[in-house]
């Protein structure tokens, strides 16, 4: 037996250390190593809702606990088993966001936006929480990024500008090639005749465990099984698309003229039912090809603003999780953390004295809009260049004991090592005129 093994209170220190280590479960840092592919799917979201016109709001990551079991459903995998509950000192239970969209719709209610020209159109990024058992893209804290069109007319144009913004947004962060799966789920006038159809088809089905509870609880979603068994039946059930009414089959013919409008691909796919309750009519997903995750997903949840009990309000909208796109950037495109790191000149100093001064100077660069970067620790000259190497930067300043006392400063060319010796107060000069040349 181990020394470690007999003592149970030194293995108990041991585990409470190394929990408390460790991030949670599911839930990771992002580091500044990959920060900037971070920032730039930020970026490249945040330029395209301008251009689209979708305006920026930020909600609260806490909700009532009730938004999300009336909004997304009580039958939902995310309500039923993954949600984060807080229990306020106060008695109330508020729930960690496991979605934008529920909050979407209750700030645009809560503020009278029905007031402001219709329909609004908004954009919002941030951290949900969903209890899920982690794997490769799927963690317990996750990102995403929202577009939401709510109000006016339940305009197929706006089912249509939802998709066009996050294919444009994935074609931007060179993600290709980009699959989009569309579908409608009908209306509350049609969708009942489906359902009654689909519980009809599967009632005879040897379907898994899950499955026998959805046809009991939500009959749709029994089309989102992912287990093997259950895929010949899900290929032999009735379409949906044969079943809805007239009204919500034109609306999805226009959704899909507007689409090739701009010469975006698409597939319909009559078995894409997503796993949220408040959708109707237009349900998507985006895809990279071969990939089995989807990165956007999203349709039309005409119902949910009344279900939360505000005024019937139209709304189409979506989410791009940021995780699986910035994993795919890393993947597929290996220099694009370089792109995005723009290499700063490096200023060297040697001695306190030099340490002093470079403080100074760097102010001064700052003034003249001239990014540089230095180590303010004791670390010798070779170490020092040695950083700015690794840094890409194109010029190196040395600062040492006898360059302050004479007010000069070497500039060294970090490609070619040449190096020369310049009147401090001409350094901004020079750099600039190094830096056009
Ligand atoms: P959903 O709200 O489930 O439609 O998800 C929208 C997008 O968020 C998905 O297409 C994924 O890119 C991303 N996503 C959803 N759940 C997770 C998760 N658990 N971990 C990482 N990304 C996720």
């Amino acid at each position: 037996m181990s020394k470690e093994e007999s003592s149970p209170k030194k293995n108990v220190k041991k585990e409470a250390k190394s929990f408390l280590l460790q991030s949670p479960k599911g839930m990771h840092d992002i580091l500044p190593q990959v920060m900037p592919l971070w920032d730039k799917v930020r970026e490249e979201a945040r330029q395209i809702a301008d251009f689209y016109g979708f305006a920026k709001i930020e909600t609260p990551i806490l909700e009532a606990e009730e938004l999300f079991h009336r909004g997304t459903g009580e039958t939902t995998d995310i309500v039923e088993k993954e949600m984060y509950i807080v229990k306020t000192k106060g008695g109330d239970r508020l729930a960690l966001r496991p979605e934008f969209t529920p909050s979407m719709i209750r700030a645009y209610l809560q503020h009278g936006m029905h007031r402001l020209p219709q329909p609004q159109r908004f954009y919002s990024t941030g951290p949900v929480f969903r209890h899920e058992r982690p794997q490769a893209g799927r963690y317990r804290q996750h990102h995403q990024i929202n577009f939401e069109i709510i109000g006016g007319e339940s305009n197929p144009v706006s089912d249509a500008q939802v998709i066009i913004v996050f294919y444009r947004l994935m074609e931007e962060l060179k993600l290709k090639p980009l699959l989009v799966q569309i579908n409608s789920i009908g209306c509350r006038i049609c969708r009942p005749n489906y359902r009654k159809k689909l519980v009809e088809y599967y009632r005879s089905q040897p379907v898994c465990r899950d499955c026998e509870r959805r046809l009991k609880i939500n009959p749709l979603r029994l089309l989102d099984c992912k287990k093997e068994k259950c895929e010949e039946f899900k290929a032999g059930a009735p379409s949906i698309l044969d079943s809805v009414c007239s009204l919500c089959r034109n609306h999805l013919k226009q959704v899909l003229e507007f689409l090739e409008e701009v010469n975006l691909p698409y597939t319909v796919n009559h078995l894409l039912v997503r796993g949220l309750d408040y959708y109707s009519r237009t349900v998507f997903e985006i895809f990279l090809e071969e990939k089995d995750l989807a990165l956007a997903g999203g349709g039309r949840y005409d119902y949910l603003a009344e279900v939360i009990g505000g005024r019937p309000t139209t709304a189409v909208g979506g989410a791009m999780g940021i995780e699986r796109v910035v994993e795919i950037i890393k993947e597929t495109q290996p220099n694009a953390l370089k792109e995005r790191i723009k290499p700063k000149i490096f200023l060297v100093h040697i001695g306190d004295l030099a340490k002093k001064k470079s403080l100074s100077l760097t102010e001064e660069f700052r003034q003249n809009n001239i990014p540089v970067i230095n180590v303010l620790g004791k670390d010798s000259l070779s170490q020092q260049l040695e950083a700015a190497d690794r840094m890409n930067s194109p010029l190196a300043l040395i600062l040492g004991q006898r360059e302050v006392y004479e007010n000069s400063i070497i500039i060294r060319d970090m490609d070619s090592g040449a190096q020369e010796s310049v009147p401090l107060r001409n350094i901004i000069e020079e750099v600039k005129r190094r830096l056009k040349g």
